[in-house]
């Protein structure tokens, strides 16, 4: 049976869904073909033919230690032999709470997942029983997940394919949740002057990363934790990209605010499917077996997947693991804005550590709005471009680079080249 790219494509449309099996892997919004990888290791990337590609995606953030990582994958292999499932709780999972628990002092409580949809499912379950209100509201262009609540005006991959509410959501559901600009306070002022007493809680990603990254501007943060408090309804922050990205801990240690829940994912599993809702424990002890709101899974907690995340926070606990992380993701943006500068192109940088977004913009973008007004098009030539060079960027505009640790400064050096020449080529078939 071939190996080689062309024919596993073919083979993948005929059996897989669209070819994939999430749909930004698809590549629609960028055009060419998708990637069928064989390996990877460190930074790097290797196609089924053999092409290598320097990696900006780690796995859309998972991997901050960059793939295969010797101490993780002594780990796992170690736990392999050990058992992959127990079926019963083991003390890796009291272990790995613990060092949760200790990094981020909002969670009290906490509960493993699988899968970050199933963390912030299962957080607005938690929310409504709570507060006994069923109004959500959440962000224009935040991503939560796929599950229902969540599917309107949601960014990541509906934001790739154009879709502001999926098809199969029961209306009823959907008119639950409420939406405001990402950064304007007014905006949620007003809903919960609508809906006075009916909202159960507020879900927002401290920085957005699934629009593109946009930060959130001075305050911002402050007022939704004043206005929860102030009207009895929850603050959910969803650190499933931003916990443990920025610096130890999550967002919420960077802006000194404290949410009543925080759900977690990615980089908390070291590339192993787990996720987590955590928070104050009145919240969290609702959850069965302690309470009534009823949440499980077969494979929650599973000694692999813990290991994994164990040996990974074990490894950015050491004080000096962000600084240089940071460095080189600041050193990417500063030359990504001056090839801009020298490009005549318009663009905007957004970092935040070491997530980062080109918009191919003219305006600085500061919500799902402004992301919008960006040029997609010429992101997908940019991406391209970028490829073709042995540098594989997210495939949508609306995604975040994630810089990993074993990005190195030469990683960095050439990734700048490959900037520069495709920045060149765009501007001048324009
Ligand atoms: N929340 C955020 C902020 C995310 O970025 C994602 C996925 N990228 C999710 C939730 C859903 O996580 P999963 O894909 O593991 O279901």
């Amino acid at each position: 049976m071939s190996l080689r790219s062309p024919d596993l494509l073919e083979r993948a449309r005929n059996i897989l869904v669209g070819g994939v099996n999430s749909p930004v892997r698809a590549f629609r919004a960028v055009g060419g073909s998708p990637l069928l990888i064989d390996r990877a290791s460190g930074s790097r990337l290797w196609d089924a033919d053999g092409r290598e590609y320097v990696d900006y995606v780690c796995s859309w953030g998972a991997l901050i230690l960059g793939h295969a990582h010797p101490d993780i994958v002594d780990a796992i292999t170690d736990q392999a032999r050990r058992g992959t499932s127990y079926g019963m709780t083991s003390p890796l999972e009291i272990d790995l709470a613990e060092r949760i628990a200790r990094a981020i002092p909002s969670i009290e409580r906490i509960r493993f997942v699988s899968s970050g949809t199933e963390a912030t499912m299962s957080a607005i379950r938690a929310a409504r029983a709570f507060t006994k209100r069923d109004l959500l509201l959440k962000f224009e262009g935040g991503y939560h997940g796929h599950s229902d609540s969540f599917l309107v005006e949601a960014g990541s991959g509906l934001a790739t394919l154009g879709i502001s509410s999926s098809p199969g959501v029961p209306r009823a559901l959907a008119m639950l949740t409420l939406n405001a600009p990402y950064n304007n306070t007014a905006a949620v002022e007003r809903l919960f002057a609508e809906h006075t007493g009916k909202i159960a809680a507020v879900i927002i990603e401290p920085i957005a990363a699934n629009m593109g990254v946009v930060l959130p501007e001075p305050g911002f943060l402050e007022s939704l934790r004043r206005i929860t408090e102030r009207e009895g309804a929850l603050l959910i922050f969803d650190e499933v990209i931003t916990g443990f990205r920025l610096a130890y801990g999550g967002a919420q240690n960077v802006y000194g605010l404290k949410p009543d829940i925080t759900v977690l994912g990615k980089i908390i599993g070291g590339g192993l499917p787990v996720a987590a809702y955590g928070g104050r424990r009145e919240i969290l002890d609702q959850i069965a077996p302690h309470g009534p709101v009823y949440q499980a899974g077969t494979l929650s907690g599973n000694p692999l997947a813990m290991r994994a995340g164990l040996t990974t926070l074990g490894l950015l606990e050491d004080p000096v693991f962000y600084r240089p992380l940071n460095a080189r993701a600041e050193r990417l943006a500063n030359g990504i804005g001056e090839a801009l500068g020298e490009s005549a192109l318009s663009g905007q940088v957004n970092r935040s550590g070491s997530l980062l977004t080109l918009f191919f913009a003219s305006e600085p973008v500061r919500d799902y709005a402004g992301a919008k007004r960006s040029d997609t098009t010429r992101f997908a030539a940019f991406f391209r471009e970028m490829l073709a060079r042995g540098v594989l960027l997210p495939p949508s505009q609306f995604e975040a680079i994630f810089v990993s640790a074993s990005h190195s400064d030469e990683d960095i050096s050439r990734t700048l080249a490959a900037v520069r020449e495709s920045l060149k080529t765009i501007s001048s078939s324009h």
